[in-house]
């Protein structure tokens, strides 16, 4: 079986130009724990030493778990464009 990094390492991404995500920062600044940070499996999510997040969107595997675990509902997402192919099931 192929370890999960190299699986994630043959996707296929196609970058849009703009972010499919909008994360309130506001938000975020009350938000001691930021689980998004900690649950993404690729990264997407950084804490900032503002407080704030800055979302690095090109990394997004569309999995939709930030969505879930954010307990103020800050994050807004819709699919990309382009996004992520997936070469290994
Ligand atoms: S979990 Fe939600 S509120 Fe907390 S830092 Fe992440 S996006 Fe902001």
């Amino acid at each position: 079986m192929i370890p999960l990094l190299k699986r994630l390492g043959l996707n296929k991404y196609n970058v849009d130009k703009t972010s499919h995500i909008e994360v309130n920062t506001d938000i975020c600044l009350t938000c001691r724990d930021k689980p998004c940070t900690l649950s993404c499996p690729a990264g997407t999510y950084e804490a900032l030493p503002n407080g704030r997040i800055e979302v690095h969107y090109e990394r997004c595997l569309e999995c939709g778990g930030a969505l879930v675990i954010c307990p103020y509902n800050a994050i807004k997402f819709r699919f990309p464009e382009g996004g992520v192919s997936f070469r290994y099931g």
